[in-house]
């Protein structure tokens, strides 16, 4: 089945003090989390679109969401326009953690421990220290770069990418990411009306 991108109606839009406070009616309510998120012209090439960081309140389908920033709006009251969220469940949570969860690490490339499909592609994984072979192959240096978690730029030894992030298991967020969510304390404004759980 197509994805097929969540429209919702502006019911309203309001800026006062540099905060934006905006209402809109879904249909079907996306799964959370429904903040950080962008509403409007979203798929078109010139796009016009509002960016919405944590919801304040829900009564059924209509939403109100509250932006820290004054944003001015071309778009139409009672028009409907595309949703789209920012993060999955993990990423927000991600975003909410705190500083000290997070090591800087310069990024290393490392054995990748590959599999052949029968298709006759491969998959690979960062092999663990220590870790059985199994019916898979060793690729030496294989595992050549991570993705920032929240915005997904490459973290590798190449000299195009950014060297080093910080490091919470097996996730890496870059030194933007960080500096502009954790640090600042950011993400922990952002998100949906639950925590998530
Ligand atoms: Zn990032």
């Amino acid at each position: 089945m197509k994805y097929e991108e969540p429209t919702s109606q502006l019911i309203n839009f309001e800026v006062t003090d540099n905060v934006t406070r905006t209402t809109l009616r879904f249909t079907k309510l996306p799964s959370p989390p429904l903040a950080p998120s962008s509403f409007g012209n979203i798929t078109e090439p010139n796009q016009t679109n509002i960016k919405l960081h944590k919801v304040i309140e829900r009564e059924g389908n209509i939403v109100t969401f509250e932006t820290y920033q004054a944003q001015s709006c071309s778009l139409q009251i009672g028009e409907t326009y595309s949703f789209r969220r920012l993060w999955a469940p993990w990423q927000l949570e991600m975003a909410q953690s705190n500083p000290e969860q997070w090591r800087k690490e310069y990024f290393k490339a490392s054995d990748m421990l590959a599999f052949k499909n029968k298709d006759g592609s491969t998959i690979g994984r960062k092999m663990a220290d220590g870790e059985a072979i199994g019916d898979g192959f060793i690729v030496p240096k294989g595992w050549e770069h991570e993705h920032c978690s929240l915005c997904w730029k490459t973290i590798s030894e190449l000299e195009s990418d950014e060297h080093s992030g910080y490091v919470n298991n097996s996730y890496w967020l870059c030194q933007e990411c960080y500096d502009k969510y954790i640090t600042s304390g950011f993400g922990k404004k952002l998100g949906d009306l639950d925590p998530i759980v």
